[in-house]
């Protein structure tokens, strides 16, 4: 529901709305901004990887994911900002001590298949990525592609993550020649589950090469779009 009448978004805040105060806004790369909230558990409390959406305005809605829970009542979403939609804005405005509200319900997880998993997204999916890859215990191969001038620090703050740089007006493509060029030399064999976040188009690319070339079914593969060429929020 990324537009939609104010009382609608009013009527949503009522039933899902947790109070949240920013403890913390910090740049921790190029584009890329940490906040940590104190905020009032949803049902079922706080989990990595739950998502949240925000009045970014009176009549529009964006949602974002949790990376961590440091507490039951302090999360953190890590965000990239990218031009100057609702969502950017409201993000760019955060300073400790901002009060605002975070819409959640209950966490559903991701539904990731397999034990030897790929995930694959854009800036993004960054967070999510991590609140997956945290939970899981068999060490996943995470690939992000990445605005280029934030590729170093990410590495620094992710070593075991691969971060490619991102080409200028053409997102997914650096994402598609590692993908084409890991099935040539077969580098992917054994992958029994992937995960693809981010950019609408990108992901049905990477999800025509990884089943063309035969090496899953379309079933080991969960698909989320968190936003698309030509389309405001999702
Ligand atoms: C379930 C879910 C969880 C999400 N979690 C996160 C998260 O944790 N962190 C995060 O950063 N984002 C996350 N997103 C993505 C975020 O909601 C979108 O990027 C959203 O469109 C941002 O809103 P905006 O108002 O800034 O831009 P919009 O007004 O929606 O879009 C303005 C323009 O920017 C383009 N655009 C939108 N997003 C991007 C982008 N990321 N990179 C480049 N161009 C873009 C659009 O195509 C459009 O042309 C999530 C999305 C979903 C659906």
């Amino acid at each position: 529901m990324p537009t939609a009448p104010a009382l609608v978004g009013r009527l949503a805040e009522t039933f899902l709305g947790r109070r949240a105060r920013v403890l913390r806004a910090a740049q921790i790369a190029p584009h890329f901004l940490e906040v940590e909230f104190h905020a009032q558990p949803p049902a079922g409390g706080w989990r990595p990887g739950h998502e949240v959406q925000v009045r970014a305005t009176a009549t529009e809605g964006r949602r974002y994911t949790v990376r961590t829970v440091e507490a039951a009542d302090r999360i953190t979403v890590l965000a990239v900002l990218h031009g100057d939609g609702p969502g950017a804005r409201w993000l760019q405005n955060l300073r400790p001590g901002t009060e605002t509200t975070l819409l959640a319900g209950r966490h559903v997880p991701l539904r990731v298949t397999g034990t030897r998993r790929l995930l694959i997204g854009d800036g993004s999916a960054l967070g999510t990525l991590d609140a997956v890859a945290s939970a899981d215990p068999h060490a996943p191969t995470v690939l992000v592609e990445a605005p280029s001038d934030a590729v170093d620090q990410l590495r620094e703050r992710w070593p075991r993550y691969r971060f490619l740089a991102a080409l200028a007006d053409d997102p997914g493509a650096t994402i598609r020649s590692w993908l084409d060029e890991s099935i040539r030399r077969e580098e992917l064999t054994g992958i029994d589950g992937v995960l693809l976040l981010g950019h609408a188009q990108s992901i049905q690319c990477q999800r025509e090469a990884l089943v063309g070339a035969g090496l899953l079914d379309r079933r080991a593969i969960t698909t989320r779009p968190y936003w698309a060429t030509g389309k405001v929020g999702l």
